[in-house]
């Protein structure tokens, strides 16, 4: 469920009529609901009601935005970050330290120093080396750095390949027959807190039966360590549950999910942790774009508007489908492709598509757009950064100002010897 509806013929996001914020701010522009954001944040927390002892971080990759860290936080969400900027945003939204897990195959040793620096939660390591690593540089603090040891349980998630990370070929954790190995030589080491493991097998996830079986998988490893005379206390279950994208998609829902880790995880006697972000933020946003022109095609027109693969790149790197809604539709319906005013003819985000008749200067929304959406936006062709919005209620605000081309080229230079070289 989300607060997106058409009332009176005109869609609004929670008590905000659309227009009014294509008025103030202009489009493209992602606008997300903050009533969304919580309902997702409490039905993921009560799916999980037969979980004794959870952590719940929100994967911040999904939607970085501060004020959508700050509504989570507000929930008694944590962070899973990838990055110490990832972690420099969960702690100016005000995310205790200790509630934050650092994921990310590529941590620098600068990254997991400001990592233990600001003092947070967990560490999940991804390789050996990274381990010894750590450990010095906690040692050298004279701390224990808390941590799990990330596995890769060889199980094809039935994802897109682009977002799948459990198979043994993915860059992501190590080989889960070599973990036991790996803790008997990492966990003695005087600067680690080697508490537990660590798994995210992929997004998008549609089908539960390639989780049950990972998590499965790191039960037994949980049982062997434990024989082995290692202390594990936390399991990391990482994230990845699908949401709805088109009518028809039924995800496993919060609740199924649950009930499954509630039963795979009955005897395990840990602290389990998760990390959904696509869950959370996915159905908490649109993006809103205007009908530049209608073109006409070959075979169907082209709707061109003034979003593009740039502002929301999950179609062209994903082959994702986002619905495309008017925002005063008229009743009439057209087949046509839609497309951005990017230079490459990826930059094409439906073909051939029935959607809401549309024509020149009419604004209308992608749905499904809060996660992976404005965080992926980039400037190509120079086009503005695009900006994001808040609705709380009757309430709205820019919580992402819209970056201008003279604020980008502002920070460019031309090197001196070009100057001179010009003026000699
Ligand atoms: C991306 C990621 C997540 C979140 O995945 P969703 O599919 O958005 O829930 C969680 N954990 C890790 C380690 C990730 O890389």
């Amino acid at each position: 469920m989300n607060h997106f509806d058409h009332k009176d013929g005109v869609l609004h996001v929670e008590d905000v009529a659309i227009p009014a914020i294509a008025a103030a701010v202009g489009t493209p522009v992602y606008i997300y609901s903050a009533a969304t954001l919580r309902r997702h944040a409490r039905v993921f927390r009560e799916g999980l009601a037969g979980v004794p002892r959870k952590h719940l971080a929100y994967a911040i990759k999904a939607n970085p935005n501060l004020a959508v860290l700050r509504v989570l936080a507000d929930e008694g969400y944590g962070a899973d970050v990838v990055s110490v900027g990832e972690m420099r945003r969960a702690l100016a939204a005000g995310m205790p330290p200790a509630d934050i897990v650092f994921s990310g195959v590529g941590k620098t040793k600068a990254e997991l120093a400001a990592a233990l620096d600001a003092g947070i939660g967990q560490f999940n390591l991804e390789l050996e080396e990274e381990g010894v690593v750590l450990a010095a540089l906690a040692a050298e603090r004279g701390i224990r750095a808390p941590a799990t040891l990330r596995v890769n349980p060889d199980v094809d998630a039935g994802t897109h390949a682009k977002i799948s990370t459990g198979r043994k070929e993915n860059k992501f954790g190590v080989p889960i027959d070599q973990a036991a190995a790996m803790f008997d030589r990492l966990a003695p080491l005087p600067g680690l807190n080697l508490r537990g493991v660590a798994i995210h097998i992929g997004s998008q996830l549609f089908d539960l039966a390639p989780l049950e079986a990972a998590y499965t998988r790191v039960g037994e490893l949980v049982a062997e360590l434990r024989a082995a005379g290692h202390t594990i206390t936390h399991v990391d279950l990482g994230g990845g549950l699908g949401v709805p994208y088109k009518a028809g998609d039924m995800p496993p829902s919060p609740a199924d999910y649950g009930a499954m880790v509630a039963r795979v995880t009955a005897d395990w006697d840990a602290e389990l942790m998760f990390e959904p972000g696509r869950v959370i933020a996915g159905n908490a946003g649109v993006l809103l774009t205007e009908v530049i022109w209608v073109k006409p095609g070959v075979v169907h027109p082209y709707v061109i508007v003034d979003a593009a693969m740039n502002d929301l790149a999950r179609v062209a790197l994903y082959d994702a489908y986002h619905d495309f809604v008017a925002v005063q539709p008229n009743g009439d319906r057209m087949t046509a492709n839609i497309a951005g005013p990017v230079c490459e003819s990826g930059d094409t985000f439906a073909m051939g598509r029935d959607i809401d008749h549309v024509v020149s200067g009419d604004l209308a929304v992608f749905r499904t757009a809060g996660a992976y959406g404005a965080t992926m936006a980039s400037t190509y062709n120079s086009r503005p950064l695009v900006p994001e919005v808040l609705v709380d209620g009757d309430r709205f605000a820019v919580v992402a100002d819209r970056v201008a081309a003279e604020t980008l080229i502002a920070a460019e230079r031309v090197p001196d010897w070009l100057n001179e070289a010009r003026e000699g």
